[in-house]
């Protein structure tokens, strides 16, 4: 008998078999997204093979294919083994893997299914390239010429030029009849890579991130497939589109923690990306002016093949980074020191632009009463609410939940408050009383509602419409505008002293990342940075743009303690609603795991139970085990884990392999 074997988005790591109504009987069914009945509903899959003689089990009576979806297939042979690899490295099924790879819910058009194409007038760049450019080039040039399966390392300061590196790159890849994804970490940066790629290579560029409709996904799809798009500057999950002859892949400012998915499969884009090149015989390109410890330990030993670039374009100097120490100074009438209130006058007052960064939104991040002191929480979550004054309400940043303010306080009743620390909505009324003449553009979650903003900023800016940007992380990558000057941190120890291996890399990150905001043309650039702490070690080699300096200090303590990428981390966290429980089936998956070590003389260690950073999160209490080994042996014992537990009603738990972060 002829059936269909399907693979559905359920958490069952097997094949399911249909057999094939006479309508479809005649159709090419493999890799062609269905419809099938799955207990009482419906479910979309995939069919991934078709079997003529297909033994059927007497007992067990087949249900009919109910509809095929698209009007062809959509999965390739690789993506149909990436599937299988993505299942078996991130432990889900391979329908989940599926889901995920293809967005399920790939909107068919009712008609007209093709992209509007406008004409675009194609231009060269006016410039020669430098020599660390041409070197570059040259040498990923080779690599794609030759289908030969590498990985380089583009270590570039900004401002270096990576970027042009990128464009001459894939030039090559288009130029030999090759494809190319081009990865950012943010969507915000998108209008201005899609901007710079269309160009210099007109419509055969698409943007693929989660604020593209379903429509237009389902469009740009077919034209991959049909050969009309070539090009895809996208987020990481553009890292899965279907393109036949992938010659090229880059991750820009790859040490971004947005290239990591966090929840279930927890996969790192930058390992299916050397998947892809790999099946694909190509090349893979990571850039970054701070790449992560791991990326360039991979380089240092020669994974990866470094190229190195140095210097700003024209030996531009880098822009002088100053610590204004907060420790002895009161802020408490404006955010800003004196220091930086002047250089920010001075920009302004040379009619130059100005980037502000503050990691939080909001108004202020903690509000108490003045009475009884009490810091008013969220109720489903162990952290405080943030007070956001326009509109005026209470916001817990974890969950999302909202309340009216002003309320009285739970704890005493009085409804008068003290407002404690800043966020960018303080700044921003700062910035307003200080120059009411100076327009601000405020980008946080908050503004960005739509993905229309981020075009509105970056023209904004470009258009020297406003003077000064202020926001949180969005300002900090890859933003290229001549006209900026200065940059201000306002708090530079958010990240610092975060109970998490990876702080310091994140703080020398941010901190060279958003320095690297300003002096990018003609105008000299300054940075300001005000922190509590301004002899902490990533403060200080970021100050001083000694990025292997701190390389090797990190390095070191990586070693030491044993952090990546010296071993692989899975991270176990348990959630239930009863702490007591949480806990409690923490320590039994501790137990169960610490006795397959012991029984397989696995060398890997356990450390936990630990409530997590967060230890109450939308009414769940976490705990989390940490376990530290190598890739393999994790893999087995959470294998295992998987296999063995069942879990009580009430209790979740998420598994991460080398998670982004412990918190
Ligand atoms: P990065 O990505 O390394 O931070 P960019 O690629 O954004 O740096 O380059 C910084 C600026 O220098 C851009 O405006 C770019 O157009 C310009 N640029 C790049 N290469 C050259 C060159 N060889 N000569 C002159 N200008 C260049
Ligand atoms: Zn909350």
């Amino acid at each position: 008998m002829k059936v269909a074997e399907v693979v559905l988005p359920v958490p069952l790591n097997k094949s399911f078999y249909y057999t094939i109504p006479e309508e479809f009987k005649e159709k090419e069914l493999k890799y062609r997204r269905v419809s099938v009945p799955f207990g009482t509903r419906n479910l979309d899959g995939y069919v991934i093979s078709v079997i003529e003689n297909y033994q059927q089990d007497k007992k067990i009576k087949l249900k009919n294919i109910k509809n095929i979806i698209d009007d062809a297939e959509i999965l390739t042979n690789e993506i149909s083994e990436l599937a299988k690899w993505l299942s078996q490295t991130y432990l889900c099924s391979i329908g989940e893997a599926l889901a995920t790879i293809v967005p399920i819910s790939l909107k068919v058009p009712k008609k007209n299914s093709k992209i509007k194409k406008k004409k675009i007038k194609i231009s060269d760049p006016n410039f020669n390239m430098t020599d660390y450019q041409k070197t570059a080039v040259e040498k990923i040039e080779k690599a794609i010429k030759e289908n030969t399966n590498k990985t380089f390392l583009i270590h570039g300061v900004t401002g270096s030029g990576k970027t042009e590196v990128y464009l001459k790159s894939i030039k090559t890849a288009i130029d030999n009849n090759k494809s190319a994804i081009f990865l950012l970490p943010e969507i915000s940066l998108t209008p201005q890579f899609i901007s710079i790629l269309n160009k210099r290579f007109g419509d055969i560029v698409a943007l693929w991130h989660s604020g593209v409709t379903t429509i237009q996904k389902y469009k740009i799809f077919n034209a991959i497939r049909a050969g009309e798009i070539k090009i895809v500057v996208g987020a990481r999950s553009a890292i899965f589109l279907p393109f036949t002859n992938l010659g090229l892949i880059i991750i820009d400012e790859e040490h971004e923690n947005t290239y990591k998915q966090n929840n279930k499969p927890c996969y790192d884009t930058k390992e299916i990306a050397l998947w892809r090149a790999k099946y694909n015989n190509s090349v893979t390109v990571l850039g970054s002016a701070t790449p992560s410890i791991e990326t360039y330990y991979s380089a240092k030993t020669n994974k990866y093949e470094l190229l190195e670039m140095p210097y700003r374009i024209d030996k531009k100097d880098m822009p002088s980074i100053k610590m204004l120490s907060l420790r002895n100074v009161k802020t408490t009438v404006s955010v800003f020191s004196k220091p930086m209130l002047q250089a920010i006058k001075r920009a302004l007052a040379r009619r130059e632009q100005v980037i502000i960064f503050l990691n939080r939104r909001g108004f202020s991040p903690s509000i108490i009463c003045k009475k009884c002191d009490t810091v008013i929480q969220c109720p489903d979550c162990s952290v405080a609410m943030v007070y956001h004054k326009h509109p005026e309400h209470l916001e817990c940043h974890y969950c999302g939940k909202q309340m009216k303010f002003p309320l009285k306080c739970p704890h005493c009743g009085n409804k008068e408050y003290k407002v404690i620390g800043m966020a960018t909505q303080r700044v921003e009324e700062d910035l307003q009383n200080l120059f009411p003449h100076t327009k601000v553009f405020r980008l946080d979650r908050d503004t960005a509602t739509s993905k229309q903003v981020y075009t509105e900023v970056y023209e904004g800016i470009k258009n020297e419409e406003y003077s000064i940007l202020l926001g949180t992380q969005m300002v900090t990558k890859g933003f290229d505008f001549p006209r900026v000057s200065l940059v201000c941190v306002v708090d530079a120890d958010t990240s610092l002293y975060l109970p998490d291996f990876r702080s310091s890399e994140r703080t020398f990150q941010l901190i060279t990342q958003v320095a690297g905001r300003c002096g990018r043309a003609d105008i000299k650039g300054k940075v300001l940075v005000q922190t509590k702490y301004p002899e902490n070690y990533a403060l200080d080699f970021a100050q001083k743009y000694d990025y292997k300096k701190f390389y090797e200090q990190e390095i070191e303590i990586r070693k030491e303690l044993s952090y990546p990428p010296f071993c692989n981390i899975a991270k176990i966290t348990v959630r239930n609603k009863d702490n007591q429980k949480s806990l409690e089936f923490t320590e039994k998956i501790y137990k169960i795991t610490e006795e397959e070590i012991s029984n397989k003389s696995y060398p890997v260690s356990i450390l936990g139970p630990a409530q997590s950073y967060i230890s109450k999160l939308n009414g769940t209490y976490r705990w989390q085990i940490i376990l530290k080994g190598d890739r393999k042996q994790l893999k087995e014992i959470l294998e295992y884990l998987q296999s063995l537990i069942k879990l009580p009603s009430g209790t979740f738990i998420n598994i991460e392999l080398d998670p982004s972060d412990l918190l």
